[in-house]
Protein backbone atom coordinates (compact mmCIF):
# COMPACT_ATOMS: atom_id res chain seq x y z
CA UNK A 1 0.00 0.00 0.00
CA UNK A 2 1.26 3.42 -0.68
CA UNK A 3 2.44 5.41 1.98
CA UNK A 4 0.09 9.04 2.97
CA UNK A 5 1.43 11.79 1.19
CA UNK A 6 1.76 14.58 3.62
CA UNK A 7 1.87 18.65 3.63
CA UNK A 8 4.96 20.51 5.54
CA UNK A 9 3.84 24.34 6.80
CA UNK A 10 6.85 25.06 8.40
CA UNK A 11 10.36 24.86 7.90
CA UNK A 12 12.26 26.15 10.71
CA UNK A 13 14.78 23.36 11.85
CA UNK A 14 11.91 21.20 13.32
CA UNK A 15 10.10 21.42 10.23
CA UNK A 16 13.27 20.69 8.01
CA UNK A 17 13.72 17.26 10.15
CA UNK A 18 10.30 16.71 9.69
CA UNK A 19 9.87 16.66 5.53
CA UNK A 20 13.72 14.58 5.97
CA UNK A 21 12.33 12.19 8.02
CA UNK A 22 9.20 11.99 6.01
CA UNK A 23 10.95 12.00 2.44
CA UNK A 24 13.67 9.16 4.05
CA UNK A 25 10.36 6.79 5.12
CA UNK A 26 8.71 7.10 1.20
CA UNK A 27 5.98 9.52 1.58
CA UNK A 28 5.59 12.32 -0.82
CA UNK A 29 5.92 15.94 1.28
CA UNK A 30 4.21 18.64 -0.60
CA UNK A 31 5.99 21.96 1.49
CA UNK A 32 5.47 25.76 2.15
CA UNK A 33 7.10 28.48 4.05
CA UNK A 34 6.84 32.10 4.53
CA UNK A 35 10.89 32.41 3.23
CA UNK A 36 10.42 30.69 0.24
CA UNK A 37 14.54 29.73 -0.15
CA UNK A 38 14.13 27.19 2.48
CA UNK A 39 12.55 25.19 0.83
CA UNK A 40 15.08 24.95 -2.17
CA UNK A 41 17.49 21.59 -0.69
CA UNK A 42 14.10 19.97 0.60
CA UNK A 43 13.47 20.08 -2.88
CA UNK A 44 16.24 18.41 -4.08
CA UNK A 45 16.37 15.98 -2.35
CA UNK A 46 11.96 15.18 -3.50
CA UNK A 47 10.10 17.40 -1.64
CA UNK A 48 7.26 19.45 -4.22
CA UNK A 49 7.64 23.12 -2.87
CA UNK A 50 3.68 24.52 -3.31
CA UNK A 51 3.38 28.12 -4.51
CA UNK A 52 0.96 29.78 -2.22
CA UNK A 53 -0.46 28.28 1.07
CA UNK A 54 -3.80 27.27 -1.01
CA UNK A 55 -1.79 25.26 -2.85
CA UNK A 56 -0.44 23.51 -0.34
CA UNK A 57 -3.55 22.93 1.52
CA UNK A 58 -5.00 21.88 -1.32
CA UNK A 59 -2.43 19.07 -2.34
CA UNK A 60 -3.07 16.23 0.58
CA UNK A 61 -5.94 15.62 4.01
CA UNK A 62 -3.04 15.76 6.24
CA UNK A 63 -1.60 19.00 6.87
CA UNK A 64 1.40 19.15 9.59
CA UNK A 65 2.11 22.48 10.99
CA UNK A 66 5.05 23.23 12.33
CA UNK A 67 5.62 26.83 13.16
CA UNK A 68 7.02 29.14 15.93
CA UNK A 69 4.21 30.09 17.67
CA UNK A 70 0.05 30.07 17.09
CA UNK A 71 0.79 33.86 15.77
CA UNK A 72 2.30 32.65 13.11
CA UNK A 73 -0.34 29.60 12.44
CA UNK A 74 -2.84 32.41 12.65
CA UNK A 75 -0.74 34.61 9.89
CA UNK A 76 -0.66 31.69 7.31
CA UNK A 77 -4.07 30.08 7.90
CA UNK A 78 -6.60 33.03 8.82
CA UNK A 79 -6.06 34.38 5.16
CA UNK A 80 -7.31 31.12 3.44
CA UNK A 81 -9.41 29.72 6.14
CA UNK A 82 -11.54 28.49 2.91
CA UNK A 83 -9.34 25.99 1.94
CA UNK A 84 -9.19 24.17 4.99
CA UNK A 85 -12.45 22.18 4.94
CA UNK A 86 -11.77 18.51 5.00
CA UNK A 87 -8.35 18.98 6.18
CA UNK A 88 -6.71 17.27 9.16
CA UNK A 89 -3.92 19.74 10.93
CA UNK A 90 -1.44 18.38 13.14
CA UNK A 91 -0.50 21.29 14.91
CA UNK A 92 3.22 20.78 15.96
CA UNK A 93 3.40 24.18 16.67
CA UNK A 94 3.95 25.22 20.55
CA UNK A 95 1.72 27.54 22.56
CA UNK A 96 -0.85 27.88 25.48
CA UNK A 97 -3.25 25.14 26.07
CA UNK A 98 -5.73 27.71 25.84
CA UNK A 99 -4.74 28.90 22.34
CA UNK A 100 -4.41 25.03 21.25
CA UNK A 101 -8.48 24.80 22.00
CA UNK A 102 -9.10 28.22 20.55
CA UNK A 103 -7.34 26.79 17.35
CA UNK A 104 -9.14 23.25 17.37
CA UNK A 105 -12.83 25.18 17.63
CA UNK A 106 -11.45 27.65 15.15
CA UNK A 107 -10.37 24.84 12.86
CA UNK A 108 -13.98 23.28 13.47
CA UNK A 109 -15.29 25.90 12.30
CA UNK A 110 -14.18 26.06 9.11
CA UNK A 111 -14.83 22.41 8.74
CA UNK A 112 -10.73 20.60 9.80
CA UNK A 113 -10.18 18.62 12.28
CA UNK A 114 -7.08 19.89 14.75
CA UNK A 115 -4.58 17.61 16.15
CA UNK A 116 -2.29 19.65 18.91
CA UNK A 117 1.16 18.05 19.02
CA UNK A 118 4.16 19.16 21.72
CA UNK A 119 7.42 17.50 20.33
CA UNK A 120 8.82 16.35 22.71
CA UNK A 121 12.83 16.28 20.97
CA UNK A 122 15.42 18.28 19.29
CA UNK A 123 15.24 18.19 15.66
CA UNK A 124 18.42 15.72 15.37
CA UNK A 125 16.21 12.97 17.06
CA UNK A 126 13.18 13.23 14.65
CA UNK A 127 12.50 10.03 13.15
CA UNK A 128 15.16 8.13 15.86
CA UNK A 129 13.96 5.81 18.15
CA UNK A 130 13.06 6.72 21.35
CA UNK A 131 11.64 9.91 20.63
CA UNK A 132 8.09 11.07 21.73
CA UNK A 133 5.28 14.01 20.44
CA UNK A 134 2.12 14.28 22.64
CA UNK A 135 -0.93 14.46 20.78
CA UNK A 136 -4.83 15.62 22.04
CA UNK A 137 -7.75 15.90 20.02
CA UNK A 138 -10.54 13.63 18.40
CA UNK A 139 -9.43 10.36 19.29
CA UNK A 140 -10.42 9.05 16.02
CA UNK A 141 -8.88 11.59 14.19
CA UNK A 142 -5.35 10.53 15.85
CA UNK A 143 -5.72 6.73 14.91
CA UNK A 144 -6.64 7.68 11.62
CA UNK A 145 -3.38 9.13 10.76
CA UNK A 146 -1.20 8.28 13.77
CA UNK A 147 0.70 5.88 11.59
CA UNK A 148 2.34 8.41 9.59
CA UNK A 149 2.89 10.65 12.55
CA UNK A 150 4.61 8.02 14.47
CA UNK A 151 7.23 8.19 11.09
CA UNK A 152 8.45 11.82 12.88
CA UNK A 153 8.07 9.94 16.19
CA UNK A 154 6.37 7.79 18.41
CA UNK A 155 2.98 9.21 19.73
CA UNK A 156 2.23 9.78 23.42
CA UNK A 157 -1.69 10.22 23.16
CA UNK A 158 -2.84 12.33 25.87
CA UNK A 159 -6.77 12.93 25.44
CA UNK A 160 -9.34 14.40 23.69
CA UNK A 161 -8.69 17.81 24.70
CA UNK A 162 -7.02 19.52 22.59
CA UNK A 163 -5.20 21.58 25.29
CA UNK A 164 -3.86 18.23 26.93
CA UNK A 165 -1.05 18.07 24.55
CA UNK A 166 0.09 21.55 24.88
CA UNK A 167 -0.21 21.09 28.35
CA UNK A 168 2.58 18.43 28.88
CA UNK A 169 4.67 20.08 26.61
CA UNK A 170 4.77 23.51 28.67
CA UNK A 171 5.19 21.32 31.82
CA UNK A 172 7.95 19.55 30.43
CA UNK A 173 9.54 23.02 29.16
CA UNK A 174 9.06 24.13 32.97
CA UNK A 175 11.24 21.36 34.20
CA UNK A 176 14.05 22.14 30.73
CA UNK A 177 14.20 25.98 31.02
CA UNK A 178 14.44 26.27 34.55
CA UNK A 179 16.78 23.07 34.90
CA UNK A 180 19.44 24.04 32.23
CA UNK A 181 19.05 27.93 34.25
CA UNK A 182 20.13 26.50 36.93
CA UNK A 183 22.70 24.50 35.36
CA UNK A 184 23.99 28.15 33.71
CA UNK A 185 23.92 29.35 37.63
CA UNK A 186 26.27 26.85 38.92
CA UNK A 187 28.81 27.68 35.80
CA UNK A 188 28.61 31.36 36.21
CA UNK A 189 29.49 30.37 39.76
CA UNK A 190 32.54 27.99 39.03
CA UNK A 191 33.72 30.32 36.21
CA UNK A 192 33.82 33.30 38.94
CA UNK A 193 36.14 30.76 40.64
CA UNK A 194 38.34 29.95 38.20
CA UNK A 195 36.52 26.67 37.73
CA UNK A 196 36.02 25.74 33.74
CA UNK A 197 32.07 23.94 33.20
CA UNK A 198 34.50 20.77 31.82
CA UNK A 199 35.55 20.32 35.18
CA UNK A 200 32.07 20.81 36.78
CA UNK A 201 30.22 19.23 34.55
CA UNK A 202 30.87 15.59 36.04
CA UNK A 203 29.01 17.15 39.31
CA UNK A 204 26.16 18.44 37.48
CA UNK A 205 25.45 15.23 35.83
CA UNK A 206 25.75 13.51 39.19
CA UNK A 207 23.00 15.70 40.55
CA UNK A 208 20.45 15.68 37.81
CA UNK A 209 20.87 12.07 37.96
CA UNK A 210 19.88 11.65 41.49
CA UNK A 211 16.63 13.23 40.46
CA UNK A 212 14.16 10.30 39.80
CA UNK A 213 14.40 9.66 43.65
CA UNK A 214 13.52 12.88 44.60
CA UNK A 215 10.45 13.50 41.82
CA UNK A 216 9.27 10.41 42.92
CA UNK A 217 9.57 10.67 46.85
CA UNK A 218 7.97 14.11 46.80
CA UNK A 219 5.02 12.99 43.98
CA UNK A 220 3.76 11.26 46.52
CA UNK A 221 3.71 14.00 49.08
CA UNK A 222 2.41 16.47 46.65
CA UNK A 223 -0.41 13.99 45.59
CA UNK A 224 -1.27 13.16 49.22
CA UNK A 225 -0.82 16.65 50.24
CA UNK A 226 0.98 15.26 53.33
CA UNK A 227 4.77 16.75 53.31
CA UNK A 228 6.69 14.74 56.62
CA UNK A 229 9.42 16.69 57.61
CA UNK A 230 11.13 13.05 58.30
CA UNK A 231 14.07 13.50 55.77
CA UNK A 232 14.36 17.17 55.44
CA UNK A 233 13.01 20.25 57.49
CA UNK A 234 12.22 23.59 55.68
CA UNK A 235 14.10 24.93 58.44
CA UNK A 236 16.93 23.23 56.90
CA UNK A 237 16.19 24.11 53.30
CA UNK A 238 15.66 27.95 54.00
CA UNK A 239 19.26 27.67 55.72
CA UNK A 240 20.57 26.24 52.91
CA UNK A 241 19.25 28.38 49.98
CA UNK A 242 20.30 31.18 51.88
CA UNK A 243 24.25 29.51 51.88
CA UNK A 244 23.66 29.05 48.00
CA UNK A 245 22.47 33.29 47.68
CA UNK A 246 25.17 34.07 49.68
CA UNK A 247 27.72 32.12 47.83
CA UNK A 248 26.74 34.00 44.51
CA UNK A 249 26.46 37.36 45.88
CA UNK A 250 29.92 36.62 47.38
CA UNK A 251 31.12 35.60 43.42
CA UNK A 252 29.94 38.78 42.16
CA UNK A 253 27.54 36.93 40.15
CA UNK A 254 24.03 37.11 39.11
CA UNK A 255 21.37 36.47 42.26
CA UNK A 256 18.42 37.19 40.10
CA UNK A 257 17.79 32.85 40.49
CA UNK A 258 19.03 32.23 43.73
CA UNK A 259 16.85 35.21 45.19
CA UNK A 260 13.52 34.00 43.67
CA UNK A 261 14.30 30.25 45.22
CA UNK A 262 15.09 31.60 48.44
CA UNK A 263 11.68 34.40 48.19
CA UNK A 264 9.80 31.18 47.34
CA UNK A 265 11.36 29.32 50.75
CA UNK A 266 10.79 32.27 53.08
CA UNK A 267 6.96 32.05 51.97
CA UNK A 268 6.85 28.91 52.88
CA UNK A 269 8.41 29.59 56.40
CA UNK A 270 5.90 32.33 56.58
CA UNK A 271 3.23 29.45 55.98
CA UNK A 272 4.33 28.04 58.76
CA UNK A 273 5.62 24.95 56.78
CA UNK A 274 9.54 25.32 58.87
CA UNK A 275 8.63 21.33 60.23
CA UNK A 276 7.64 20.10 57.24
CA UNK A 277 9.51 19.12 54.04
CA UNK A 278 10.38 21.60 51.45
CA UNK A 279 7.87 19.68 49.38
CA UNK A 280 5.44 22.02 51.55
CA UNK A 281 6.25 24.76 49.06
CA UNK A 282 3.49 23.45 47.03
CA UNK A 283 1.53 25.04 48.91
CA UNK A 284 3.12 28.63 47.74
CA UNK A 285 3.15 27.56 44.49
CA UNK A 286 -0.34 26.63 43.90
CA UNK A 287 -3.41 27.62 42.80
CA UNK A 288 -5.11 29.61 45.51
CA UNK A 289 -8.27 27.54 46.45
CA UNK A 290 -11.68 29.35 45.56
P1 LIG B 1 11.52 28.29 14.28
O1 LIG B 1 10.96 29.38 15.09
O2 LIG B 1 12.99 28.28 14.00
O3 LIG B 1 10.82 28.20 12.81
C1 LIG B 1 9.44 28.03 12.67
C2 LIG B 1 8.83 28.41 11.37
O4 LIG B 1 7.84 29.40 11.70
C3 LIG B 1 9.66 29.00 10.24
O5 LIG B 1 9.28 28.28 9.07
C4 LIG B 1 9.17 30.45 10.15
O6 LIG B 1 9.15 30.96 8.82
C5 LIG B 1 7.76 30.31 10.61
N1 LIG B 1 7.15 31.56 11.08
C6 LIG B 1 7.37 32.21 12.25
N2 LIG B 1 6.60 33.32 12.31
C7 LIG B 1 5.88 33.35 11.16
C8 LIG B 1 4.89 34.24 10.67
N3 LIG B 1 4.48 35.31 11.35
N4 LIG B 1 4.36 33.97 9.45
C9 LIG B 1 4.74 32.88 8.75
N5 LIG B 1 5.67 32.00 9.17
C10 LIG B 1 6.22 32.23 10.37
O7 LIG B 1 11.07 26.97 15.03
P2 LIG B 1 11.61 25.45 15.01
O8 LIG B 1 11.63 24.94 13.62
O9 LIG B 1 12.83 25.32 15.85
O10 LIG B 1 10.43 24.77 15.83
C11 LIG B 1 9.11 24.68 15.33
C12 LIG B 1 8.17 24.38 16.48
O11 LIG B 1 8.60 23.19 17.14
C13 LIG B 1 8.14 25.48 17.55
O12 LIG B 1 6.84 25.68 17.99
C14 LIG B 1 9.02 24.93 18.66
O13 LIG B 1 8.64 25.41 19.94
C15 LIG B 1 8.77 23.43 18.53
N6 LIG B 1 9.89 22.65 19.04
C16 LIG B 1 11.17 22.97 18.66
C17 LIG B 1 12.25 22.29 19.18
C18 LIG B 1 13.65 22.66 18.78
O14 LIG B 1 14.58 22.21 19.47
N7 LIG B 1 13.85 23.41 17.69
C19 LIG B 1 12.04 21.18 20.14
C20 LIG B 1 10.66 20.86 20.40
C21 LIG B 1 9.63 21.61 19.88
P3 LIG B 1 10.44 31.72 8.20
O15 LIG B 1 11.38 30.62 7.80
O16 LIG B 1 9.90 32.47 7.07
O17 LIG B 1 11.00 32.60 9.29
Amino acid sequence: MSKQPVTVIGLGPMGQAMVNTFLENGHDVTIWNRTASKAEALVAKGATAAPTVEAALGANELIVLSLTDYDAVNAILEPVAASLSGKVIANLSSDTPDRAREAAEWAARHGAKHLTGGVQVPPPLIGKPGSATYYSGPREVFEAHEETLKVLTEADYRGEDAGLAALYYQAQMTIFWTTMLSYYQMLALGKANGVSAKELLPYATMMTSMMPHFLELYAQHVDSATYPGDVDRLAMGIASIDHVLHTHKDAGVSTVLPAAVAEIFHAGMDRGFAENSFSSLIEVLKKPSA
